[in-house]
């Protein structure tokens, strides 16, 4: 398969690149990377950035004109999202806003849901987490135990979120709660996360500052029309959301990046020219990586030709992984003092990834999804 780009994309992609040499400060890379995209400092500097890259069209290019956007296609937004993440994904946390909430949003919000959230999000000046896993629910997320129970307008919510990334400095929290007796009485709450009984506590982990909190919801009153669809009708439209989910992080750009430094890196101490395993195992991690890049454009342009949802993107995801998981080991095995405060890129690169096969549903769970809705295997 030939791949090209056409003049418009290669353009759009240059507009992309100049923005980001516009508005980036100079010490981006020494000041802001390495303390990743969930810490304070960079969720802060996000809500200015998001909000200049929105007031050049560069937020939301595919989104339609009346919800804030450029009317472009899906394949501007996969041009966006390869730059941020090279660049050290600026967005923070507004990716996910941009990948699934608003466009969730857009399908299954009521009006006044577009109109606030959608635009707000267009906007680049509001921050979300994913208010779904809870300490016994994480692929087996039907098993939650959050509660809202109806109090005429309001429901009441009770229980406990953990993994919610960005929690500390959220506007808004995107919520799954219980509101029945079976298994997926489950409902989509828009929770103000300054609502009185909502409080965030953070804890250490081998990944940066600001990813791992638990947020806890004591009586916390949300208005009905806070809830998206129908009551009951989360895992509808949870499906369709994290169908946008899965192919959302250009994991091969920022991948290939990355080797490249530490090729270089290896090239400098006189470890690459003439040693032909690190070479090929070099060869072995692009070749994966463009491989992965092929998928998930084969998986944009499904989506952009509105073809169904299909298990190529849970192979996307897979493939993906897979060539993360190689460049990690590569890393370790022959540059671990990178890894050891020696190259902070590199070592951010390991560090943000030591989770990238759980975060976002696990790489077993995408297997047991080819193998039962695409080999038709029974379900294990
Ligand atoms: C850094 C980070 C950020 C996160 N951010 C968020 C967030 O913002 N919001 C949010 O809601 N969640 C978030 N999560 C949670 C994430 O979605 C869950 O960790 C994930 O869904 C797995 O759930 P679990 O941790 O409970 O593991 P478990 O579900 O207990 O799984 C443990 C292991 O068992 C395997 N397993 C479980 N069931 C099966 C099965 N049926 N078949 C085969 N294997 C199985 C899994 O693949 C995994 O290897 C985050 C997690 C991390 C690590």
């Amino acid at each position: 398969m030939e791949f090209g780009w056409t003049s418009e994309q290669e353009e759009y992609r240059r507009r992309v690149r100049a923005a980001l040499d516009d508005l980036l400060p100079d010490d981006w890379d020494e000041k802001y990377v390495p303390e990743s995209y969930a810490s304070d400092l960079q969720i802060d500097f996000s809500r200015e950035f998001c909000a200049k890259l929105a007031e050049r069209g560069l937020l939301v290019p595919h989104w339609p004109r009346e919800f804030g956007g450029s009317g472009g296609k899906d394949w501007d937004h996969f041009i966006l999202g390869e730059e941020m993440k090279a660049a050290g994904e600026p967005r923070g946390p507004q990716y996910m806003n941009v990948n699934w909430i608003g466009p969730t949003l857009m399908r299954y919000g009521s009006e006044e849901q577009k109109s606030q959230h959608v635009t707000g999000i267009a906007s680049g000046k509001v921050i979300w987490c994913q208010g779904f896993s809870e300490p016994n629910a994480g692929t087996d997320l039907a098993s939650l135990r959050t509660r809202a129970e109806r109090d005429g307008d309001h429901y009441v919510v009770n229980g406990s979120k953990i993994w919610t990334s960005y929690a500390r400095k959220a506007d808004w929290c995107f919520l799954l709660a219980r509101t029945g007796p079976s298994r997926k009485d489950i409902s989509i709450l828009l929770v103000p996360m300054d609502t009185p009984g909502v409080s965030v506590t953070s804890f250490p982990g081998l990944i940066k500052d600001g990813h791992l909190n638990e947020v806890f919801f004591t009586d916390v009153r949300v208005p009905v029309e806070n809830r998206v669809g129908g009551e009951g009708e989360a895992w509808k439209i949870v499906t369709h959301a994290l169908s946008y989910e899965r192919v959302g992080v250009p994991r091969y750009h920022v991948g290939l990046e990355a080797l490249k430094l530490a090729v270089e890196q290896l090239k400098d101490e006189g470890r690459y020219d003439d040693d032909p395993i690190v070479q090929s195992r070099a060869g072995m991690i692009a070749a994966k990586f463009e491989g992965a890049r092929m998928l998930t454009y084969l998986v944009v342009d499904q989506r952009v030709r509105q073809l169904p949802p299909n298990t190529d993107a849970n192979l996307s995801r897979i493939w993906s992984l897979d060539a993360v998981m190689d460049l990690m080991n590569f890393l370790a095995e022959f540059l671990p003092d990178a890894l050891a405060g020696g190259d902070p890129l590199l070592e951010d690169y390991y560090r943000i990834n030591i989770p990238a096969g759980v975060t976002g549903g696990t790489n077993e769970i995408q297997l047991d999804l080819v193998a039962v809705n695409g080999l038709g295997l029974p379900r294990g």
